[in-house]
């Protein structure tokens, strides 16, 4: 990145993605110094070339702006202690995608750029436009939480299209996003509700949709209906998407098929039955607000509907990994509480459940309503007694103990039903009592039904 050539600079948080970012400022011409609180990862930084100082006993005088890793908090629940330094200094605090917004805006400011934002969903439907785009021909670049810094993509041009993910924090310190198509997809209040930043948060995301050419909500809550409403007010383009209610003008869902309305006029625009990546009300959304963005940023309508039946699907969410006869396989290792596993647990049936890991404040009481659809649980990790006893009398389980037996005992199980069935592992528990993580732990998942004599795999 180039807009910051020739000035001095402040960087703190050196974790990946900021070291990326440190690295491609100082490729652009910038004079940086960079911090973090883990002297390792300043280390590393120094390592790998970064020009490393504590920002404490930095002089402010000259800094052009502080550049902020994703995460690191600008306002909610507080800025960090380099942020209230700069401004205190009146020096402009910014991130890696304000970068980016800027860039863009300098050499190739009619490029499309999707933003996505949201509580829930938003890897699969960022991953889900990139592939569409993908699959249509686009040159397309991915980035952003889900993964790649933005600042490391290549650079922006005529014709290149750039799909990020954007957590809170990046939307924050990113004062002239503009998007050409934003995403704001649901908001639910979460732990942070509890501290009461929820309408911070949710000013924030705001933030994001207001400021797009285009602004694609879900209106399926409270909060963003409101935001919708009120941007739309203020002169914004609204596109409303919902995964359960008729809209006059928009994108929703009539129980798996996605409807295109225009002006009280509806037409089905494609049916997402079949599409095992996409099972579920949440996809659902998610896809509605895929279709809505591609519509926006002029792709084609069969080449939308080929990249949604084609989508492969992310790791680790509700992800199909196997078959046997009539039972499915699904790894959902990324559900780490109780909410994360509601949407697998209300996409399948006679569901053989592996659950359990480092339970949550509240354990799995807030999913009895699914109760019904598990033929059985296989508890696995610390969480098990603590599962068992609010299973105990509505829910038949097994203390299964490690993953390795729970897929042994689902199994076979499973099979003697008849009829289909899934094991799933969902386990509403963070991992780390038996793994390093999520990722980890849906590995080795993958890696037992595999092992099962008999099973096809899907990945
Ligand atoms: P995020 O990137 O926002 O954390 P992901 O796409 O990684 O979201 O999905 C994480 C989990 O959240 C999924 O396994 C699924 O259980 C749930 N989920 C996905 N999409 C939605 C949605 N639109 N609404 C509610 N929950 C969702």
């Amino acid at each position: 990145v180039t807009t910051l050539k020739g000035r001095r600079v402040a960087l703190f948080g050196l974790g990946g993605s900021g070291l990326a970012t440190a690295l491609a400022l100082a490729a652009g011409g910038a004079k940086v110094t960079a911090w973090d609180d883990n002297p390792q990862s300043v280390e590393n930084a120094a390592t790998a070339g970064v020009e490393t100082g504590d920002l404490r006993r930095l002089d402010w005088t000259g800094i052009s702006a502080l550049v902020l890793s994703p995460g690191v908090p600008l306002t909610h629940p507080k800025p960090h202690w380099s942020a209230v330094l700069a401004q205190a200094a009146g020096v402009e605090v910014i991130g890696d995608v304000e970068l980016f917004a800027r860039e863009r805006r300098a050499h190739a400011p009619d490029c499309p750029f999707i933003a996505i934002t949201g509580t829930n969903g938003k890897s699969t439907t960022t991953a889900l436009i990139a592939h569409i785009l993908k699959a249509s021909g686009r040159d397309m670049q991915l980035g952003g939480n889900i993964g790649t810094a933005v600042l490391t993509l290549d650079p922006p041009k005529a014709g290149r299209f750039y799909v990020v993910e954007c957590s809170s924090y990046q939307i924050d310190l990113a004062p002239s996003l503009n998007p050409s198509a934003g995403i704001l997809l649901n908001l639910t209040p979460d732990h942070l509700d509890r501290h009461g930043t929820m309408q911070l948060y949710a000013d924030i995301k705001e933030r994001l949709v207001a400021a797009s050419d285009t602004a694609i909500v879900g209106v399926d809550d409270g909060f963003c209906e409101r935001i919708a409403d009120r941007i739309e007010r203020a002169g914004t383009k609204v596109v409303r998407i919902s995964k359960r209610n008729p809209l006059a003008d928009g994108v929703y869902a009539e129980g798996t098929r996605l409807m295109l309305a225009q002006g009280g006029t509806a037409r089905p625009f494609v049916d997402l039955a079949g599409i095992e990546t996409l099972r579920g009300a949440h996809n659902a959304q998610n896809a509605a607000a895929a279709v809505a963005a591609c519509l926006a940023v002029g792709v084609d309508e069969a080449s939308i509907r080929a990249g949604l039946a084609s989508f492969p699907g992310l790791k680790h969410r509700m992800q199909p990994v196997g078959r046997r006869g009539e039972v499915l396989f699904v790894n959902d290792s990324k559900a780490t509480n109780a909410d994360a596993a509601a949407p697998a647990l209300s996409s399948f049936e006679r569901i053989h459940w592996i659950a359990g890991g480092v339970p949550k404040e509240g354990g799995i009481a807030s999913l009895s309503g699914f109760f019904p659809r598990i033929a059985k649980a296989y508890l696995i990790g610390e969480a098990a007694p603590a599962f068992a006893a609010t299973l105990g009398g509505a829910v038949p389980f097994a203390l299964s103990g490690t993953l390795e037996r729970a897929v042994a005992d689902a199994a076979e199980d499973a099979a003697q039903g008849g009829g289909p069935a899934a094991v799933l592992l969902s386990p509403a528990c963070a991992s780390f009592d038996q793994y390093k993580n999520f990722e980890v732990r849906g590995d080795a998942f993958v890696g037992h039904v595999a092992a099962l004599p008999g099973v096809t795999m899907l990945v």
